[in-house]
């Protein structure tokens, strides 16, 4: 039993997702109580296995945010949606109602609360961007029919929602825009870059690199993310974002697949596929806003990222435990099942 009070009382929808997980983790490891609310499309209970340690503090709740919901908290972290392409696409109206009503749901609850809300928008508001690096006032350029436009155009829209929500209740809400993050508790299957590259790599498959290998990301490490999104939160009624979360170290692709091959030891080849329609040929971040208003910025090295990343799949895949394999099966998904590993490739481990 838990005897000294918690700090305060968080609500983090999409907690049991990848970047969701590890934040309930840290809000626990502050010694703050969770309120964990998730549909499991793409997350699991699994992702909070480390959190369990702090059962007491911790409630995992499963909801569609598409409907309503109703808890008594300090602050609402709004992380509920697919992140990833493959995994937004399979059914765009459904993501587009998971970031719209979601959006929605969470302020409406914020508003009787009166209680801060960090919402979690995307560099893909950008699109393909015309402008490079991206800073905050850049207002984007995207398709607004294309394949991703239900991801893009329903984020874009939900950040209106929260700063109408600002300027005509009041409402202390807090918008980031983050890029390219990259952690422990991917999806094994869910087709990011990095997820894909490693597992490709540590099966000596094949690495798929789409198109020339040229278009860029900037790839953030996820405790450097949720470091951020806790500073976010402690920011004052004032601050609303939008703010730009990301590493600024931009690579090519093609040196992301070259890297990931280098660093696990592999033996996979190097291939090309067509590049999807409308992928982003550049993406980099501007942090000078986050730099000046909330005093941060990465320090997780792309070395140092990948070995702890590498050193996850690698684990993930070897163990393959029936619970495990339970877990990584999102249950109103796209069946996503656990890769097979052949042999295991290497770890090298680099400076970062
Ligand atoms: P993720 O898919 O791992 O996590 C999303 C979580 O939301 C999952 O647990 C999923 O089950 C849950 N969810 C989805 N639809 C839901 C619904 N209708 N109701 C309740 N729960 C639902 O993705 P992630 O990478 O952890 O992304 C978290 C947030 O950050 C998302 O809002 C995403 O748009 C944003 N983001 C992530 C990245 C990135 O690189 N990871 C980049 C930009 C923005
Ligand atoms: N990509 C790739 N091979 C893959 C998966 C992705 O070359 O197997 C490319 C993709 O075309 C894009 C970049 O990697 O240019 C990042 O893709 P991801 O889906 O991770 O994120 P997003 O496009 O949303 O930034």
């Amino acid at each position: 039993m838990n005897l000294v009070a918690p700090q305060k009382r968080f609500l983090v929808t999409g907690g049991a997702g990848f970047i969701g997980s590890h934040l309930c983790e840290r809000l626990l490891e502050d010694g703050h109580y969770v309120i964990c609310l998730d549909s499991f499309f793409t997350g699991h209970r699994g992702n909070l296995q480390a959190a369990a340690r702090y059962a007491d503090n911790l409630e995992v709740i499963r909801h569609d945010v598409t409907q309503p919901f109703d808890f008594e908290v300090d602050g609402i972290f709004n992380l509920a949606c697919p992140a990833s392409p493959i995994h937004y696409q399979r059914d765009p109206i459904h993501t587009i109602r998971t970031s719209y009503l979601g959006a929605e749901n969470t302020l409406e609850l914020a508003r009787r609360l009166r209680a801060p809300v960090v919402h979690t928008s995307t560099s893909e508001v950008y699109g393909d961007p015309e402008q490079h690096p991206q800073t905050e006032g850049y207002w984007g350029n995207v398709n607004p029919i294309g394949p991703r436009a239900c991801y893009d155009e329903s984020k874009r829209c939900a950040e209106t929602l929260m700063f109408a929500y600002r300027s005509h209740y009041g409402l202390p809400t807090k918008t980031v825009r983050i890029f390219n993050t990259y952690g422990p508790r991917m999806h094994p299957n869910d087709g990011r870059v990095v997820s894909t590259f490693i597992v490709q790599a540590l099966q000596n498959k094949p690495i798929t690199v789409f198109g020339a290998g040229t278009q860029t990301r900037s790839f953030c490490y996820v405790d450097d993310m949720v470091d951020a999104l806790m500073r976010v939160m402690k920011t004052g009624d004032e601050f609303s974002g939008p703010v730009n979360l990301g590493n600024p170290v931009e690579l090519e692709v093609g040196q992301l697949a070259e890297l990931i091959v280098e660093m696990t030891g592999s033996s996979s080849p190097i291939i090309r596929k067509p590049l999807p329609q409308d992928d982003p040929r550049k993406r980099r971040p501007d942090i000078s806003v986050a730099k000046a208003e909330l005093g941060w910025e990465p320090t997780t090295g792309i070395h140092d990222g990948l070995t702890r990343t590498i050193a996850h799949f690698e684990e993930a895949l070897v163990a393959r435990s029936a619970p495990i394999m339970a877990t990584l099966e999102p249950q109103a998904a796209p069946s996503h099942p656990m890769p097979e590993v052949r042999q295991p490739a290497k770890v090298t481990q680099l400076a970062s």
